[in-house]
């Protein structure tokens, strides 16, 4: 079935929803972005992500001109007008429509893009499973070069990363920062499980300061698992308990294996299991 996009201030037919070539999105990856779950017809966390999206933009100079509730009222239009219930929303803006240059002041006016469809990152069975990752040689961005808070469309420098883990043959690559610290996965947040603790490094390390990230860290919280943030080396996780994988689209994926180290019995682990329930029971209203 055919679409319907959002596209600034209508939704419009999928082939109708086109972006003009001299959009700075395009031209350059001058924009920001965020990626929302639809559960049981519930909008996951959006005052978090709307709140990431407006910091962002406020961070690169990107006027939304819309508010946070004109915002919200145009993703609830969007999921109903595809009858999403369980789903998933990329929220794009764009700096616009300019010149060929790099000037983002020339940009008439910041473009809103929602799409609302389905998404599933990786087979169920590796949910089951577990996923192996290598650590990837591609350094992660200078956090002094660009905050990694911000969730900006150039992703060029994970994408590299994400490359590096295809040609390796496994489904995720580990990214380091400039003094070797865990930063973050190509496309979610790290979490190492130690002595009955979960540690994730801090974002100044270089991570997006994820919303399933803090979401988990509650959960923990509540199950009287402590929380740590925490600089951590590749030797950290190479003799972690357990580790996984937090994101929008991954959810809470365990890691069994890193670059030929086994974790937890090459099975995700018991803390692993417990807050993927646990997400999965809050995710879908089961639990406060
Ligand atoms: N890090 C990166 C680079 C990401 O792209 C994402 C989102 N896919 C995350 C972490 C996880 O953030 P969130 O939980 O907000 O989706």
């Amino acid at each position: 079935m055919a679409l319907k996009i959002w596209i600034n201030d209508r939704l419009v037919d999928e082939k109708d929803a086109k972006v003009s070539v001299f959009d700075h999105g395009l031209l350059y990856g001058d924009g920001v972005f965020e990626g929302i779950r639809v559960y049981s017809s519930k909008i996951f966390e959006l005052d978090a992500h709307l709140k990431r999206l407006y910091e962002s933009a406020k961070v690169i100079r990107l006027d939304i001109d819309m508010t946070a509730a004109k915002l919200a009222d145009a993703v609830a239009q969007t999921i109903k007008a595809n009858n999403i219930v369980d789903g998933y929303i990329r929220l794009v803006v764009t700096r616009g429509v300019g010149s060929l240059g790099i000037n983002p002041f020339v940009c008439e006016k910041a473009q809103v893009i929602i799409i609302a469809d389905s998404i599933q990152l990786y087979p169920e069975e590796l949910y089951e499973k577990g996923l192996r990752v290598i650590s990837a040689c591609t350094v992660r961005t200078h956090p002094l070069s660009l905050p990694p808070q911000v969730k900006s469309l150039n992703y060029l420098n994970n994408i590299l990363a994400k490359i590096e883990a295809i040609d390796a043959g496994v489904p995720e690559a580990i990214m380091y920062n400039h003094l070797g610290y865990v930063a973050e996965a190509s496309g979610d947040n790290v979490f190492m499980v130690k002595n009955g603790a979960i540690y994730s490094p801090p974002i100044q390390a270089g991570s997006l300061e994820g919303v399933t990230r803090a979401v988990v860290m509650r959960l923990a919280a509540k199950e009287k698992i402590e929380a740590f943030e925490k600089n951590l080396t590749r030797f950290d996780l190479y003799v972690a308990d357990e580790l996984f994988l937090t994101g929008t689209a991954a959810e809470v994926i365990g890691v069994v294996e890193i670059d030929g180290r086994q974790i937890s019995g090459g099975k995700p682990g018991k803390i692993t299991q417990l807050l993927r329930k646990k997400f999965f029971d809050y995710a879908n209203g089961r639990s406060k």
